[in-house]
This record gives structure tokens, C-alpha cells and sequence, in this order.
């Protein structure tokens, strides 16, 4: 069990990210939460039982317990994590509240499995798709005018990977007043540096792969929201559908958690330096980074985040063979899908076929990592002036 009382929802998300989900502190208890391996319990009459590990892990909770608090989704007053298999699992549970036949407003660049999930469902006409673009707040809220109650709005902010900062307190209302829910991916900004419940989202969506386990040893996914019975269908989903994580996954993803705020302030620092450095680079064409006062989502970002994220992204002069020069001829940046780990990663997002064609194709993602900032910048530099010749 995890020691939730203890935990005040009035400390700051970086202490919480450090002392929630521990067991209680009685003499001689472990500070950590065990690695439970098991797949059954013993039968219990007790309301609440966990009964097969289908249904429940200790393990598991410790982190749920975490990643609640941290998106202030405060069991307290009914709020809550469901922990999945994979960030898809979590987006594949949400997108199941959808009523057969409903309709989910999608931006038109955002996580290519997503987009391909969708474009899935509504292929075998399961749901209907509407693609807005993100950043323009007002076709968001005309695509809501055509919706109905039950319908989704999927919102991801920052975007991956063209850093599009969408309008959340203005679309989450607008969605409530259709009778619309709203989900956002909150993969890219963390809960330390966006709450986006806190902004009139409905449910919260993580890739828990990328910064919140941080090691890129883990594939995990979670899913936050302060509604009882949407968390109860989320619950019936992952048990029906058996989309559940491994205890192990669930046990590194919180001892990654354990050091999110010292990774996330060190990488978007990071970020925004080499952001900077990279808009006057000769072999870059464009820059995206919310930090940039020139970044159309810069203001946005200041009012609704604290920081800019870690990811930037990148149009290297030269087009798709540059932007591949560069992804080749890095030695320490690592040329590999995914973000959020520790270490730094590049890769041009076009090489894969699902990529949505607004992505330009010579646009490199920069997932920027806890390294020393100087070595980042010097071997991005030498490649991006090799990639020119
Ligand atoms: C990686 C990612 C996902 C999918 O998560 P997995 O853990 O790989 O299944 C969803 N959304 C965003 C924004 C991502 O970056």
C-alpha cells in the first residue's frame, strides 16, 4: 500500500514528485514501494480486493498514486491514474469512451500512431475523424460547433513534432460548453511544466516511455482524470482488454519520476539555449521551440506552461538529404526515435512512412537530454556545417 495521506495536495509538484507513493512510514518499513510479482492474490472478501493481477498491482498503484497527484487529479476528492501498457494503450483506452459512429476532433499534426489509430477506427467505421489545425483556435471551436455530446476533443500541446502550442483554457472550455470531453496528450510538456486538468481538460494522456520513466528502458503509458466513472470505464477497459503494464515497467517509470524535475529544469534549459543558438545556425532554415520570442505558440506557451519543454525541432537547409547528413554524422547526439531520456536523440521524423505530410521532410526532431549543454551544441554544430559541403 501507498501512503497517500501523507502526501499534502498543497506541496509542489516537485516535492510530490519525490515523496508521494511511498508505503506508509511505520519502524522499519521500506521507503520504496516492493516490485510485486505475482499474478494472483490470495481471496479476499474485502470490498476492493485486487483479487488477479489483471485486475490490480501494489505496484502499479505506487505510481498511479504519483502520476494523480502530480496532474492534481487528487484521489482525495475521486480524481485518478490508470496506468497502461504503452502510451498507445492509454490513447487507444480513451478513444474507446468514443460512442460508436462518434466524432473525434484530431490536430492535423500531432503523434503519428495516434493520427494512424484514428485514421484505423474511422477506416472500419468505428468513429468519424475531423482534422483541425491545432494552433488556430478558432477552426477548433467551428469543428466543435458540428459536434455532439460524447464526441471527443484530442488535443495534444506542445505537438509532436512541430511544437504547435494550441489554446487550452479557450478549447477545453469551448469543448465543455459543446458537451464535448477533451483530452490532452500531455506527453511533450510534463505534468511540472503543464497541468492541463488545471485547464479545463477532461482526461490526460502519457507516453510514460518518454519523460516521466526518463531512461529509455521502459515502454509504459498512463492515463489522469478527476471524473470517478470515467476513471472506473478506463479501469474496465485495461481488465477487458488486458492493455495492463508489467510491475517491473511500473516500478523503473517510478524511480525515473523520483528525478523528472531535476531532468525536465536541466533539459529545457538546455533546449532553450541551443533553440537560440541554432536560429542563427547557416544550415538551419527554421527553428520551432516555444521559447523563442519569434515562435508563433512563444506567448501562449508564457500563459499557459511553466517552461518550454524539451524538444526542438529543427529544418536544415539542404532538405531531406542534409537533415539525414546531420542525423548520420552526430557521435553524440544518438540518431534514434522516441524523447525523453536522458540521453539527447535526432531523427529526421519523415523516414517513417506514417509521418502526416505536414511534417517537412527535412525536419529534424532534437530530443535534448541531461548532457553538458557546450559537448551537445559542438556536435550538432560540426554536423549540421558537415551536412552543407
Ligand atoms: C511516444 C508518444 C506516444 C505513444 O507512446 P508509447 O509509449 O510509445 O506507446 C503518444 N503520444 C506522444 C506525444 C508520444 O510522443
Amino acid at each position: 500500500m501507498h501512503d497517500d495521506a501523507s502526501s499534502p495536495s498543497e506541496w509542489s509538484p516537485e516535492t510530490l514528485a519525490v515523496a508521494a507513493g511511498r508505503p506508509p512510514r511505520t519502524p522499519d518499513a521500506p521507503v520504496n514501494p516492493a516490485l510485486e510479482l505475482t499474478s494472483t492474490f490470495v481471496a479476499s472478501t474485502e470490498p476492493g480486493a485486487r483479487g488477479y493481477a489483471r485486475f490490480a498491482n501494489p505496484t502499479w498503484e505506487a505510481l498511479e498514486a504519483v502520476l494523480a497527484l502530480l496532474e492534481a487529479a487528487h484521489p482525495s476528492s475521486g480524481g485518478g491514474a490508470r496506468a497502461f501498457a504503452s502510451g498507445m494503450a492509454a490513447v487507444s483506452a480513451v478513444l474507446e469512451q468514443v460512442p460508436v459512429g462518434g466524432l473525434v476532433i484530431a490536430p492535423e499534426g500531432a503523434y503519428n500512431t495516434t493520427l494512424g489509430l484514428l485514421d484505423h477506427l474511422e477506416a472500419k467505421g468505428r468513429l468519424r475523424q475531423r482534422r483541425v489545425q491545432p494552433a488556430d483556435t478558432a477552426a477548433v471551436q467551428a469543428a466543435l460547433e458540428g459536434a455532439s455530446p460524447g464526441d471527443l476533443l484530442w488535443l495534444e500541446s506542445p505537438t509532436n513534432p512541430l511544437l504547435e502550442v494550441a489554446d487550452l483554457p479557450a478549447l477545453c472550455a469551448a469543448a465543455r460548453a459543446a458537451g464535448v470531453r477533451s483530452c490532452v496528450d500531455n506527453t511533450f510538456a510534463t505534468p511540472l511544466v503543464q497541468q492541463p486538468l488545471e485547464l479545463g481538460a477532461d482526461v490526460v494522456v502519457h507516453s510514460v516511455t518518454k519523460y516521466l520513466a526518463g531512461h529509455s528502458d521502459v515502454v509504459l503509458g498512463a492515463v489522469v482524470a478527476r471524473d470517478p466513472g470515467l476513471l472506473a470505464e478506463l479501469t474496465r477497459h485495461r481488465t477487458l482488454t488486458g492493455s495492463i503494464p508489467g510491475p517491473f515497467e511500473a516500478w523503473l517509470a517510478l524511480r525515473g519520476v523520483r528525478t523528472l524535475h531535476l531532468r525536465v529544469e536541466r533539459s529545457q534549459a538546455s533546449a532553450a539555449e541551443l533553440a537560440r543558438r541554432l536560429s542563427t545556425h547557416p544550415a538551419v532554415a527554421r527553428v520551432r521551440h516555444p521559447s523563442l520570442p519569434s515562435d508563433p505558440g512563444h506567448e501562449r506557451a508564457k500563459a499557459q506552461m511553466r517552461g518550454f519543454g524539451s524538444v526542438v525541432s529543427i529544418e536544415v537547409r539542404g532538405g531531406a538529404a542534409a537533415a539525414t547528413a546531420v542525423q548520420d554524422g552526430v557521435r553524440l547526439w544518438l540518431p534514434a526515435t522516441s524523447l525523453g531520456g536522458v540521453e539527447s536523440l535526432v531523427e529526421r521524423r519523415r523516414r517513417h512512412p506514417l509521418e502526416p505530410v505536414v511534417v517537412p521532410e527535412e525536419l529534424l526532431r532534437l530530443s535534448v537530454g541531461v548532457e553538458d549543454v557546450e559537448d551537445l551544441w559542438s556536435d550538432l554544430d560540426a554536423a549540421l556545417t558537415a551536412s552543407q559541403r
